[in-house]
């Protein structure tokens, strides 16, 4: 464990991407160091983090790209997006904004991305049922309709968050296979 020979079968790349707030930062990190903040700065800098997990008797390297505060719109490079195999589209479920403008970060992403890239559309904050402002079959609907795999998540909680990316990494790995 933790061995420098450690064979790395793959390396994937996935990117995070959505409005400012949503929790993204939240959610490498619950995913990459099982750490969550509750008063996490607005991120700055940090371009990845990985975590190398085992799918079917194969070490695969994930490479999880956070957007360093550059979510206004377009100001995501093309770098960024660059040999991504595989992309979160975080919205927050209390926040109706967040959500209506997942379609031009779809749009966006689809005109910097590989075509065959591995979307998944997430819903975060299910904690805050109370103040949920996007009903699940709104989304529901929506990623059905645009091909994409769909899940709601707790950063905070840790409900659903292994899941989601273990969704993305999985497809990935069998369109590879
Ligand atoms: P980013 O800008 O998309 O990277 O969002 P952050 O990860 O920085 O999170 C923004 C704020 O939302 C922070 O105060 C987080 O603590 C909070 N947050 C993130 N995920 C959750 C979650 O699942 N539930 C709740 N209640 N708050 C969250
Ligand atoms: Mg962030």
């Amino acid at each position: 464990y933790g061995d420098a020979s450690q064979k790395i079968d793959y390396v994937f790349k996935v990117v995070l991407i959505g409005d400012s707030a949503v929790g993204k930062s939240q959610m490498l990190a619950r995913f990459a160091r099982n750490e969550f903040s509750l008063d996490s700065k607005a991120t700055i800098g940090v371009e990845f983090q990985t975590r190398t997990l085992v799918i079917d008797h194969k070490s695969v390297k994930a490479q999880i790209w956070d957007t360093a505060g550059q979510e206004r719109y377009r100001a995501v490079t093309s770098a960024y997006y660059r040999g991504a195999v595989g992309a979160m589209l975080v919205f927050d479920i209390t926040k109706r904004q967040t959500f209506d403008h997942i379609p031009r970060w779809l749009e966006e992403l689809r005109s910097h991305a590989d075509k065959n890239i591995v979307i998944i559309l997430v819903g975060n904050k299910s904690d805050l049922e109370d103040q949920r402002a996007v009903p699940t079959e709104d989304a529901k609907e929506f990623a059905q309709k645009e091909g994409l795999f769909f899940l709601e998540t707790s950063a905070l909680q840790s409900t659903n968050v292994e899941n989601a990316f273990m969704t993305v990494l999985t497809e990935i790995f069998n369109t590879v296979n």
